[in-house]
Order: C-alpha cells, then sequence, then structure tokens
C-alpha cells in the first residue's frame, strides 16, 4: 500500500488512512443536517418466542443521506457518540419507536419495543425527565419500551447508571444487556442491576455448530445459565440458521432475533402483522 511518508519518520498516514479521515470528517459534518433534515429513520426486526410468535421488535436506526447513500449505524453512530448528536438521534429514534407502538397499539398488537441507549445518553442529567415526558406525550405504558444497553455503557459510571436504571425501573421501564459476553460485567453488579434480560451477542451465536472445539457454544451455555441464575430471561440476537435455533432452543434460551426469522424492516413491512404470525 501506498505511503505518503514525511522524512525522518514523522508522519506515516497511509492514502487509506487519509481517505479513512475525509469520510470521518463528512459524516461528521453531515450529521447535524441529517438530524435537521429528517434523514434518519428506524426499521424493525422482530424478536420470537419458542413458536415463532412476534413478541417484540428492535428498533434500528438508519441514515439514507442525500450525499452518501446509506451510511450503516455502524459507521455513524460510533461517531455520532462524540458529540450531543447521540441524544439528538436517541430522541428521534425514541420518538419514532412511540409512535409505532402506539400504531400497533390500535391494530390491537402488544408488541413492546427494544430500542438501543448510548453510554453517553444515560449519564444525561434529563435522561430521567426525557424518558418520561416522551412516554407521556404518546400515552405508551414504560413497560411496552426496553433499553437497551452494553456492558460498556453500565460501567462508563456504574453509581450514576445504577441510580438512573433504578429510577426508571420504578417507573415500568425496562433493560435488556445488549451484546452481552463482549463486555466487562461481572454477576456481582449485574445483580444489583434492575435487568429483565440477557441478550447474547451474534458473535458467540455465530459459532454455534461451527467451532471445531465447541468453546462458542460453552459460552452460549453460561451465559443462558448466568441469566437463569440472575432470574432474568435471555434472548440471543444474529441467528441465522435453523441448527442454531435448534441448539438455543434446547439450551433454554427463551427468545430469538436475525435474518432467519427476518431482517430489519420498515414499519410499513409490519403493518399487516396479526396477533397470531409466526415466523419464519
Ligand atoms: P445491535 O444493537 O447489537 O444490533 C444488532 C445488529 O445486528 C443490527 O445491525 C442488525 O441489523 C444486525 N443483525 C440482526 N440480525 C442479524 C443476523 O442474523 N445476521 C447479521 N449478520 N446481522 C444481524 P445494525 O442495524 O447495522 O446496527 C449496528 C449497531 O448500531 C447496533 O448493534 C447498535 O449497537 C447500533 N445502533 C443501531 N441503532 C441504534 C440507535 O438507535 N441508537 C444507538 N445508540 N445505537 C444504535
Ligand atoms: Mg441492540
Ligand atoms: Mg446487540
Ligand atoms: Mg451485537
Amino acid at each position: 500500500r501506498a505511503k505518503r511518508s514525511a522524512p525522518f519518520g514523522l508522519c506515516h498516514i497511509s492514502e487509506e488512512g487519509f481517505k479513512e479521515f475525509d469520510r470521518y470528517l463528512d459524516i461528521k459534518s453531515k450529521l447535524e443536517q441529517a438530524i435537521e433534515h429528517d434523514e434518519l429513520s428506524i426499521v424493525l426486526q422482530p424478536q420470537v418466542t419458542h413458536d415463532g410468535t412476534v413478541s417484540s421488535f428492535e428498533a434500528l436506526v438508519r441514515w439514507y443521506s442525500k450525499e452518501f447513500g446509506p451510511v450503516s449505524p455502524g459507521e455513524f453512530i460510533p461517531i455520532a457518540e462524540e458529540s450531543y448528536a447521540i441524544c439528538e438521534i436517541g430522541d428521534i429514534v425514541l420518538r419514532k419507536a412511540l409512535n409505532v407502538i402506539s400504531s400497533f397499539m390500535k391494530n390491537g398488537l402488544n408488541t413492546s419495543i427494544a430500542i438501543n441507549i448510548s453510554a453517553r445518553q444515560i449519564v444525561m442529567p434529563d435522561f430521567v425527565n426525557t424518558l418520561l415526558s416522551r412516554v407521556n406525550q404518546f400515552g405508551i405504558p414504560p413497560n411496552m419500551l426496553m433499553l437497551e444497553l452494553t456492558e460498556t455503557a453500565l460501567v462508563v459510571d456504574i453509581e450514576l447508571v445504577k441510580e438512573t436504571m433504578l429510577e426508571l425501573a420504578k417507573f415500568g421501564f425496562r433493560f435488556s444487556i445488549d451484546d452481552f459476553g463482549t463486555g466487562y460485567s461481572s454477576l456481582a453488579y449485574l445483580k444489583v442491576l434492575p435487568i429483565s434480560e440477557l441478550k447474547i451477542d451474534k458473535y458467540f451465536v455465530d459459532d454455534i455448530g461451527k467451532d471445531s472445539d465447541g468453546k462458542a457454544a460453552q459460552i452460549v451455555d453460561a451465559i443462558i445459565e448466568m441469566a437463569r441464575a440472575l432470574n432474568v430471561s435471555c434472548i440471543a440476537e444474529g441467528v441465522e440458521s435453523e441448527e442454531q435455533l435448534n441448539y438455543l432452543k434446547a439450551k433454554g434460551c427463551e427468545k430469538f432475533q436475525g435474518y432467519y426469522f427476518s431482517r430489519p424492516e420498515p414499519q410499513a413491512h409490519w403493518e399487516g402483522l396479526q396477533k397470531n404470525t409466526k415466523l419464519p
């Protein structure tokens, strides 16, 4: 790879590095506009029970930029997290999710929605009040929302996060630990947090049936055991095959999410959903 290397080893940035930095600056500068110009939307991925019934959805943000085309959340969320932009995005996703819940409820569907909460959001002083005023504004019971936090978000300021979670739990909001197994949380403090669900990371689900020594499967077993020990429910993300599903079912995992059932789709795709619809 070509390098624009300065003499005396002062600066070694590859062409690639320059391109990446340009892209970073582009995204960072256009994100604010995207927020103002309503370029953000959500898609919904179903979470199903053992018999394939859709019990809830995860809302995932999408950015279709007029300039760049679709930009994946994996790319722009970390950039948004560097500033207050992540809070604005969080509020947009929250309002869109509440809108979906209320339209589902009108159709007689009681599907709750999971939304992703960033570390920076949960430590904002007005986080609890913002959530409360939004659910009141939309007339949605807080228990229809599952707030997904990663282990990394928990450990940023565990005391503050714990207080915030306990406060929200009093009102009925529920919490799921996203990408579980990839972070640093210990059983000791998971025990003191008001958690309803552990979400096994796709990374471990991917290897079910694939890894020769069965280590991934053992980790999956351990996480399901941990959920049991904490008396919380367990969901697996990134389920793509019947083999993975059967393994997880046999081990007692309660809910599943992944391409095997459905990709995340816009609200319109789910409008015809009935109470007894079974996936896949
Ligand atoms: P996540 O919360 O762990 O979401 C799961 C990701 O896995 C999603 O990617 C989803 O589309 C993808 N996925 C689900 N099932 C499968 C599968 O079977 N196979 C494969 N290959 N992928 C699957 P997505 O939508 O690109 O989101 C990536 C990450 O961006 C999310 O990971 C989450 O951390 C973050 N994110 C997305 N929306 C939001 C949001 O509204 N707020 C915040 N703070 N973060 C968000
Ligand atoms: Mg998530
Ligand atoms: Mg996840
Ligand atoms: Mg994940």
